[in-house]
């Protein structure tokens, strides 16, 4: 405290709530680092001399991060009788995600093993809980791909730093997964990846433990991590939303919405479009559903990471996304069906959820 701006009593605030939150984080990494650049200063009050230079905040947790998260901070330092201190923090507007958690209002944290979550303090599903829950649905996800369970995860359902909403449907609106990197001190040079971070919107938790489904779908596309972006969304979504609903399947579920039959019969029978993805996000998900519960129903998961796999590896060779244009020939050489016998029989097993016609 001895070096922040003692007339400013906001600041002095926070600054103690966020070295507060600091002591309860299991903390093995945390410094500053600065760069020469000079940005315009927040206001400070007085007409003492102010600088803001680049500054980056670096934070590891043990085990939860391979190395420190690294993340700008708007720092602006005023010379108060000779010397420089602290003279304000701001929080900037940025279309870089600023995965600060511990920057704001206090947290609980809970740890066990590589795994760490942070909530709200008080909350109403506090750090323990959602650990619990996210340990035991991170094991059935693993269970059901047969993967390695143990990876590095913190999961930050806290009112501070991301944005807790993304546009995506509500399928994944209550949670999504990032990436955390880490740069040299200065800011200058990518360090490559920091560790994997579960933003969980603070407002769904109490949804996000009372069943399994959202958080295995999300967990899912942590588990699957490194196949994003290469992989058409119907693959990616899919497997997710089967996890997510795992044991239950389509093949045994009924719908009583009498919409359904009618909407299904409006729309083309094909695996859903990198570019069509997301204009009707019920239908979108619901389809992707079916067409991964045929394939992993009739060829097993190790088939399905097969052709996840092989999406990649076409992906990188021929600087592609979203499996644009190769949907027929990954599905050939991994399964030998056609695009179109997945997309039939994906919409057969929606049709059945309306019961017989
Ligand atoms: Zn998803």
């Amino acid at each position: 405290m001895a070096t922040i701006d003692p007339g400013n009593a906001g600041l002095l605030r926070t600054q103690t709530a966020f070295f507060d939150n600091m002591r309860r984080l299991p903390l093995t990494k945390f410094y500053y680092g600065m760069s020469r650049t000079g940005l315009a200063p927040t206001e400070v009050a007085g007409d003492d001399p102010e600088l803001r230079p680049q500054v980056l905040e670096h934070v590891q947790l043990r085990r939860a991060m391979v190395r420190p998260v690294s993340t700008e901070v708007a720092m602006t330092f005023v010379r108060r009788e000779g010397r420089w201190l602290l003279g304000a923090e701001v929080l900037e507007k940025s279309t870089v995600p600023r995965a600060r958690p511990w920057y704001g209002v206090p947290v609980d944290v809970a740890t066990r093993g590589d795994l760490v979550v942070l909530t709200d303090r008080g909350a109403q599903v506090g750090a323990r809980e959602l650990l619990d829950r996210t340990r035991t649905a991170l094991e059935e996800v693993t269970d059901v791909l047969d993967l390695p369970g143990a990876q590095p995860l913190l999961v930050d359902a806290t009112s501070n730093g991301l944005p807790a909403k993304v546009n995506q449907s509500d399928e994944d609106a209550g949670a999504y997964s990032i990436g955390l990197y880490a740069t040299s001190r200065d800011g200058k040079q990518d360090r490559g990846k920091a560790g994997e971070l579960i933003r969980a919107n603070p407002d769904d938790v109490t949804q996000l433990v009372e069943g399994p489904t959202t958080l295995r779908h999300e967990l899912t596309h942590f588990v699957l991590d490194g196949f994003g972006d290469t992989n058409p969304q119907w693959v990616t979504e899919g497997i997710a939303q089967y996890v997510g609903l795992y044991p239950g399947l389509l093949a045994r579920a009924r719908v009583t919405d009498p919409t359904l039959r009618a909407r299904l019969a409006d729309r083309p029978v094909e695996l859903t479009a990198p570019g069509l993805w997301g204009s009707d996000p019920f239908l979108d998900y619901l389809t992707a559903e079916a067409f991964a519960e045929h394939l992993v129903t009739r060829f097993g998961t190790a088939k399905y990471l097969e052709m996840m796999r092989l999406f990649r590896r076409i992906a990188v060779q021929r600087n592609l996304l979203l499996g644009q244009g190769v949907v027929d020939e990954v599905l050939e050489r991994v399964y030998g069906v056609s695009a179109e016998s997945v997309a039939r029989a994906g919409f057969d097993l929606v049709e059945q959820l309306s019961g017989p016609a």
